[in-house]
């Protein structure tokens, strides 16, 4: 899913008023990859190449020099990594300001949001990992149904949010 839509969906979903930490977590699994690959390459003085199609993204990241970048994305999408290192935060943060974390939750909310809309071809959401390799071949967000569809939900989560639950 996109950034935009995936920043959308941390604030919707979350209780409270919009706040950058949801924000920043609700894109943390792509952003923390994609950063990274981003300023290795400039550290490198090489721009990441412009790709016309999906195939020929994906045949660069299957590189040898860009695999990293697939098996980074797996632990930045695994349920198993986030549970571990959010549990205890979650804890921590209630016991000492007696407010719930909320926007921790942001995080898991991408992955889940990810696994259906990912596919076999693009970066395929392990969930499990390091425990386990299972993928669903999803629908891919990019398609036209699934994209169109996505933003129509978030405007009527939006209104719904705004003016049925009212706050
Ligand atoms: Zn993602």
């Amino acid at each position: 899913m996109d950034i935009f839509a995936h920043t959308m969906w941390s604030l919707i979903l979350l209780p409270g008023p919009p706040s950058i930490e949801k924000a920043a977590l609700g894109i943390a699994p792509d952003i923390l990859v994609f950063a990274t690959s981003l300023t290795k390459q400039a550290i490198k003085g090489k721009m990441q190449p412009g790709f016309k199609t999906r195939k020929e993204m994906m045949d660069w990241y299957h590189r040898p020099e860009n695999k990293w970048v697939l098996n980074f994305y797996k632990w930045t999408h695994s349920l198993v990594v986030w549970t571990a290192l959010l549990t205890p935060t979650f804890f921590i943060w209630f016991k000492f300001s007696g407010d719930i974390p909320w926007f921790l939750l942001a995080a898991p909310i991408h992955i889940l949001m990810d696994i259906p809309t990912h596919n076999n071809n693009s970066f395929p959401v392990q969930f499990l990992t390091p425990i386990s390799k299972f993928k669903v071949n999803g629908m891919h967000w990019s398609k036209p149904i699934v994209f169109i569809g996505n933003y129509v939900l978030i405007i009527a989560a939006i209104y719904f949010r705004m003016f049925v639950i009212g706050k």
